[in-house]
């Protein structure tokens, strides 16, 4: 039972992991790389296996950094299949085909830039395009059910639920030479749309994400308590309210919780504008898969009621519709992407909105320090804005605590139930993951560091105080938690 990490070792992107399990050769995962061009770079990278050699592909959930790199293992030669549940199929649709219209788009602006520089020669062409990506999806096998034994490339596979996005599973793996859990991405317990990841089965190797191991959230309630002071402030203040959102599962969270504070009065019923077309498309997939959530949300679909939808919504499709939200005059909700600020359709409504006193910024997801969004959450008073200097008089509120991922104590208790595995710390800062050894020393629990490249047998002896040679442990965080997936 061996594994060699591509991704997600030793830093929370491009997850993707080889399994060698009774002879087969597993991928789990084929996520993108994110955050710095350093690491952006990694994407371009030959792997050091051939993909027509794979026997299959498993994939955990639809976030882009764990299915962005599938379209180039397709171009690069697999043509097996691709197995996951029904909502992650068609989250991936969502998510691989608007990342194959950014890597288009930003190679067309690039390569005109750089023909003015006359250095066309050093870009790199897109990863990707639409077409890949419709090849990609052929090969999708939505299979994988909750609970339910498949085998595939000669291991019995079972999906557990991991409560972190809508579909969300983590995987026990079965073959002659043992039982694996492959964590993928848990999700934080006790609040939020998805019901709490299943208690695992014993197992003797497990393969756990780490992003939030040195961290504990804030509680739900706290949480939301948080939000709807911030919102109340911000209706008081009478200007735009800007919400920059991800697209997939804090868009839908936010929408809910914005119709439960309306509904019960805790907020005015001001209008909300989803500035997101691939945000509006995410939620008719959490609709249309409504029976996998929670079960207020759950029900509330099955009773024909519409969670996601306040009664003020109004979903803005066309860049035009878009500008146009800008010349309307009165206090209002814009949902918007990306989350980090960095792009996207929430840039113009700032460059709009920032300077004006009554403006709220809300926000509701971790932002790079180095990034737009960290700097306003810093309390700059004036930011760059595409190409513009723009004054910050807005009120930036910040809530912490919409986390998807599992905290210190999630990660803790997830392992309460799964017997005394070897525990393989992938998907996490070092920093994260060296804090979190000695809660599994106190916990008898032997556990390692998977290494970058590097191939481990999850079986083995590991390595001298779970710290593969040559690990850097002081290494400044490379900061880019989650572009995706926090
Ligand atoms: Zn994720």
């Amino acid at each position: 039972m061996r594994l060699q990490s591509f991704g997600a070792a030793c830093t929370v992107t491009g997850s993707m992991h080889l399994l060698t399990l009774g002879g087969r050769r597993i991928l789990i995962d084929c996520g993108l790389f994110q955050g710095s061009e350093e690491m952006e770079a990694r994407n371009h990278e030959p792997y050091p296996f051939d993909p027509a050699d794979l026997d299959a592909v498993l994939l955990t959930h639809a976030h882009l950094d764990h299915v962005g790199r599938l379209p180039l293992l397709v171009g690069r030669g697999y043509r097996g299949p691709v197995y996951c549940t029904p909502p992650t199929a068609a989250l991936a649709e969502t998510v691989l085909l608007d990342s194959a219209r950014l890597q288009v788009e930003g190679y067309r602006q690039e390569i005109r830039r750089a023909r003015r520089q006359d250095r066309e020669h050093q870009v790199l062409p897109p990863l990707y395009d639409e077409e890949d990506v419709h090849r990609t999806l052929a090969l999708l096998r939505p299979v994988l059910e909750f609970g339910e034994t498949t085998t595939v490339g000669g291991a019995r596979v079972t999906p557990h639920r991991a409560g972190h996005i809508l579909g969300s599973a983590y995987l026990l793996l079965e073959s002659a030479d043992g039982r694996l859990l492959m964590s993928g991405d848990l999700g934080h317990r006790g609040g939020g749309l998805q019901p709490d990841f299943t208690p695992p089965p014993p197992a003797d190797a497990v393969v756990l994400e780490t992003t939030y191991a040195n961290r504990t959230h804030r509680a739900w309630p706290e949480t939301l308590a948080e939000f709807s002071e911030a919102l109340r402030q911000s209706v008081r203040a009478g200007g735009k309210i800007l919400i920059p959102s991800f697209a997939i599962e804090r868009a839908q969270t936010i929408l809910h919780t914005l119709k439960g504070l309306m509904d019960s009065g805790e907020v005015p019923r001001i209008p909300v504008f989803l500035d997101s077309p691939m945000a509006a498309r995410a939620t008719r997939t959490y609709s249309k898969f409504g029976d996998e959530l929670g079960p207020e949300v759950r029900d509330a679909l099955r009773s024909g009621e519409d969670p996601f939808a306040p009664s003020t919504l109004h979903v803005v499709l066309t860049p035009d519709e878009s500008q146009r939200i800008n010349k309307y005059d009165a206090p209002a909700i814009i949902l918007a992407g990306n989350g980090m600020m960095t792009g996207g359709r929430i840039q113009h409504h700032l460059r709009h909105h920032l300077w004006r006193p009554a403006t709220s910024l809300i926000v509701v997801s971790y932002q790079s320090p180095h990034s737009l969004g960290g700097q306003l959450v810093a309390g700059v008073d004036h930011v760059q804005i595409m190409g513009e200097d723009i004054a910050v008089r807005a009120q930036v509120h910040t809530i912490g605590g919409f986390s998807a991922h599992a905290d210190q104590d999630d990660l803790l208790a997830f392992l309460d139930t799964a017997g005394s595995p070897h525990v393989w710390l992938v998907h996490g800062e070092v920093e994260a993951m060296d804090a979190f050894l000695p809660q599994l020393a106190a916990r008898g629990l032997k556990g390692d560091i998977v290494p970058d490249r590097q191939e481990v047998d999850l079986l083995g002896d590991g390595f001298s105080g779970g710290r593969p040679p040559g690990l850097i442990l002081d290494a400044a965080p490379s900061d880019m938690r989650l572009e995706a997936g926090e």
